[in-house]
């Protein structure tokens, strides 16, 4: 049941789209706005960040941001089911999320679940604000998938870290201000009762960003290379060797936003059906099966979405359902790209405003969980099959085999 002093969905949705219609902040209406805007990064365009920011002070003062957050840090204390709608509106108003997505939808809540007071005053605000942007430092060359086997290190000096190691496919690296970790400080324990949560100062000498050039023309991400970085003991989250619990809430967290990201994909789908019928295609039958099958497979996604929404909001989320939304709604954007291939024809080979959103699909596979990885969730914990050997999980992680290291 809804708080008294929460607004209703249609008269929530009203005030969204009324506000919408007069803000558009510094960009114009985009065809495909279900791109996160990190795509766009360093697409030769140096204002980027400058004007993702300014959106983004456009939409705390407009009061959509940090709409989930505790009102006393902030936020708007509003269950997923509004989030949704909001994000809904944003898509069919053709406006990118705010810039410090990954702040404000993984950092923010990872920091109010395991953060102490001091952590939660110092960082929490700058997030709503932009004023410090974020970057995720999980991923590594060995640890992709198999998380938990990161080798970054962490080694206590005096009343502080220093971390060695090295990172990739880190996004929005290159222009983040503060990072969390994910860094080995025991390698004597099992691999997941080894790690340590960090909130690392990006901006340091012994941190070394290398953007990599992506087929969409810009650099969404980057490499990291640390090298002797420091980070104060001040900043670890959780407790020391606690660090694989803290990684799963903002994993958590990362999936609940992408159940967000599906009531999204309205938008795009909606701007790309609209091209159909003034281009002469709509008795093209290629195009209208493909059509059809976008929108079905779009419905279905945007229904596991709500679904997993809903059962959070009821507390009861995310579980498994999560790798279910999150796999349909990979598949929209492919579909997506299918259609939109078939319905510019020639002209797909010409570079516009659709191009972006096109050489963005594949990441769908890859992003937040491979689609692999995903199946395995739904196999082992859906559909009640025997799980996959892990025959690691229970020995010293300087025990284990890996193709990186010599045995
Ligand atoms: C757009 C984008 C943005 C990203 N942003 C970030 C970020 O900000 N921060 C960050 O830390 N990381 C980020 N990543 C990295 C992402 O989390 C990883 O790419 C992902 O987890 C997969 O890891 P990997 O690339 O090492 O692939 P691997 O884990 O090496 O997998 C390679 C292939 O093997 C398959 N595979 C692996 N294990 C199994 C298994 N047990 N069963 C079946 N198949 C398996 C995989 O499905 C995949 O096809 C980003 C990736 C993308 C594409």
């Amino acid at each position: 049941m809804a708080a008294p002093d929460e607004p209703d969905p249609a008269s929530f949705r009203a005030q969204a789209r009324a506000w919408l219609a007069t803000h558009a902040g510094p960009y114009r209406p985009s065809a495909s706005p279900d791109l996160p805007s990190v795509v766009f990064a360093d697409a030769g365009d140096p204002t980027w960040v400058d004007r993702g920011r300014a959106w983004q002070a456009e939409l705390r003062a407009g009061g959509w941001a940090g709409l989930g957050w505790p009102e006393a840090y902030g936020g708007r204390d509003l269950p997923l089911a509004l989030r949704a709608v909001w994000a809904e509106e944003l898509s069919v108003a053709g406006m990118p999320p705010p810039i410090n997505l990954l702040g404000e939808t993984v950092v923010g809540p990872t920091v109010l679940d395991h953060g102490t007071e001091v952590q939660k005053r110092r960082f929490l605000a700058p997030i709503l604000e932009a004023d410090e942007l974020w970057c995720q430092l999980f991923t590594e060359p060995g640890a992709g998938s198999d998380l938990a086997a990161v080798t970054t290190t962490a080694r206590r000096d005096g009343d502080g870290w220093v971390l060695d190691g090295h990172k990739t496919w880190t996004s929005g690296a290159h222009y983040a201000d503060f990072a969390i970790l994910l860094a080995r400080t025991d390698w004597d324990a099992p691999k997941h009762r080894g790690c340590t949560f960090f909130l690392v100062d990006m901006r340091q000498p012994g941190i070394s960003v290398a953007p990599v050039r992506q087929m969409t023309g810009g650099s969404a991400f980057s490499d990291v290379v640390l090298a002797g970085a420091r980070t104060p003991d001040g900043l670890r989250l959780g407790d020391e060797g606690a660090g694989w619990a803290v990684a799963t809430t903002a994993l958590r967290h990362e999936r609940l936003h992408l159940g967000l990201g599906l009531a999204r994909a309205g938008g795009s789908v909606e701007r790309l059906l609209a091209e159909i019928r003034p281009r002469g295609l709509a008795d093209d039958p290629v195009v209208r099966q493909l059509a059809a099958r976008l929108v079905t497979e779009a419905r279905c996604a945007r229904h596991l979405g709500w679904r997993m929404l809903s059962l959070a909001d009821a507390g009861a989320g995310p579980g498994p359902e999560a790798a279910l939304a999150k796999l349909a709604a990979g598949r929209v954007s492919r579909r997506w790209d299918e259609l939109a291939d078939a319905v510019r024809g020639a002209g797909a080979m010409v570079r516009d405003e659709y191009t972006p959103a096109q050489l963005w699909a594949p990441a769908t596979r890859i992003a937040g969980g491979t689609d692999e990885i995903l199946k395995n969730v739904i196999a082992e914990r859906v559909l009640g099959l025997p799980a996959e050997p892990r025959t690691d999980a229970s020995m010293p992680f300087r025990d284990v085999t890996r193709s990186d290291r010599p045995t």
